[in-house]
């Protein structure tokens, strides 16, 4: 029976993905690819590659460009400390290694956001030295194959899926294990309903062989997923909106995003604060008057949950068009941008799917 990586490096030849942009095209695609294919799957991944590469196209037009510039081309696909980190990545490259995307494993390690399994993805597939990889679709497909109890979240055991990976590489051929690897995980060893009669690997496999499929790898102790609140301000004036520069740390750092509050009360208190009631009242039009402010629930977006990977939050968007724009804003990391405009720029998700609501036809 042929080792694992010999069958998988046969059955990558003729099942394999082929044909995706970044394969064969050097260090810096491969690192772009493997920093946006973290937490997202490759038929996303693809239209965003393609739009960044075709804007930074070197390593060194990325580490010229503006974190903004960036961001913007990231917009959308969530993590964004992903693109930050990417885009810091660059500068040092630049700035310490002349341009040239280092070639060794501890100098990768080295760059803000590779960790040792893309480090090990580049070296592997750019450079075609013999590295392991371990992502998630790796952990699994080892957990299986190896028979390894344990959720691969506790260190002993993903200690144990790493020594495997190493003792499993082969001695030639690394890129198309490599890559072999990650499409077994993505299209073969699935989470769910793995195509087990399809799999090069069947025969060796303890899982498949001792009927243990379903239950490996072990979940990990779920905990309760924290819940969190926000109202999310639209402040509008005519077709401009008022938008909020996100600092540099944070789920949403470097970002433009709409002012947040942890309630309606503090979102008026900020408005009011902000000189956006010419009569230092804030009234709800439910609760009568005709403000300055006027807000009207009716129009106002639908609440909505979204999903990080760590908690929920549930987001509360309330609407307010403006008769006149405030001064004081402008001086506080604000701006007001055209709602089309405001589409185009760096803005996470949910900002993103208030706007297009807000548009005449959501565009
Ligand atoms: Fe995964 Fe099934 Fe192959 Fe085992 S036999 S490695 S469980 S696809």
């Amino acid at each position: 029976m042929p080792s694992f990586s010999s069958a998988l490096i046969v059955w990558q030849r003729d099942h394999g993905r082929h044909g995706l942009p970044w394969q064969s095209a050097g260090p810096y695609p491969v690192w772009l690819s493997e920093i946006m294919l973290q937490q997202t799957q490759v038929a996303t991944v693809i239209p965003y590659y393609q739009r960044f590469i075709a804007s930074f196209p070197t390593i060194a037009a990325l580490a010229s460009a503006s974190e903004e510039q960036v961001l913007a081309h990231w917009s959308g696909l969530g993590y964004y400390a992903r693109g930050r980190n990417l885009h810091r990545a660059a500068q040092i490259v630049v700035d310490r290694h002349g341009g040239e995307f280092p070639c060794q494993y501890e100098q990768l390690l080295a760059l803000p956001g590779i960790g040792r399994s893309t480090a090990a993805a580049i070296c592997a597939q750019a450079y075609h030295q013999p590295y392991a990889i371990l992502d998630g679709n790796v952990k699994r497909v080892l957990a299986r194959y190896c028979g390894i109890n344990g959720s691969p979240a506790i260190k002993s055991v993903e200690d144990l899926l790493w020594r495997q990976a190493e003792a499993l590489l082969p001695q030639h051929d690394i890129a198309v294990y490599t890559q072999a690897l990650m499409d077994m995980g993505a299209t073969l060893c699935t989470r769910s309903k793995p195509l087990c009669g399809s799999c090069p690997v069947q025969g060796d496999c303890a899982a498949f062989q001792t009927g243990r499929v379903a239950e490996l790898p072990s979940p990990r102790q779920r905990r309760a997923v924290p819940e969190r609140q926000a109202t999310l301000l639209l402040v509008m004036h005519g077709r401009d909106i008022l938008l909020e520069k996100r600092g540099p740390a944070g789920i949403w750092g470097g970002l433009w995003c709409l002012p947040q509050f942890d309630d309606e009360a503090a979102a008026l208190v900020w408005c009011a604060q902000q000189g956006m009631a010419t009569d230092k009242v804030i009234r709800h039009p439910r609760a009568g008057g005709d403000p300055a402010i006027s807000i009207k629930p009716c129009e106002a977006p639908i609440p909505f949950t979204h999903t990080f990977t760590h908690f929920k939050l549930h987001i509360a968007p309330m609407l307010l068009n403006l008769a006149d724009k405030p001064l004081q804003v402008q001086q506080t990391g604000h701006a007001w941008m055209d709602v089309s405009d405001a589409l185009s720029a760096a803005i996470p998700t949910p900002v993103r799917k208030l706007l297009a609501g807000i548009l005449p036809g959501g565009q």
